[in-house]
């Protein structure tokens, strides 16, 4: 039985998931440090960095969030302005 290697990547916010195969896995130090290659996210997936936090998302709820960032500091600019 054969199991192709790889890792599951998980929208953060709605629970996509993409599968990333491994590409190869490196071994140095005769073991041990271990380096796995995986390929890479698909177009459009990506990391949304928040807060010190950061979240993988899908296309999706990458430019969701970043339309809501947008409004939300348009809409903390106008306030300042009302000051
Ligand atoms: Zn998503």
């Amino acid at each position: 039985m054969s199991r192709t290697k790889g890792m599951n990547v998980t929208c953060e916010r709605c629970g996509n998931t993409v599968f990333l195969k491994q590409i190869e896995d490196l071994v140095m130090d005769g073991g041990l440090t271990r380096n796995e290659q995986y390929e890479e996210m698909p177009e459009g997936w990506g990391t949304f960095y928040c807060e010190g936090k950061s979240m993988d998302m899908c296309p999706r709820c990458l430019e969701h969030m970043r339309n809501a960032v947008k409004e939300a500091m348009l809409v903390f600019a106008i306030e300042r302005r009302r000051e």
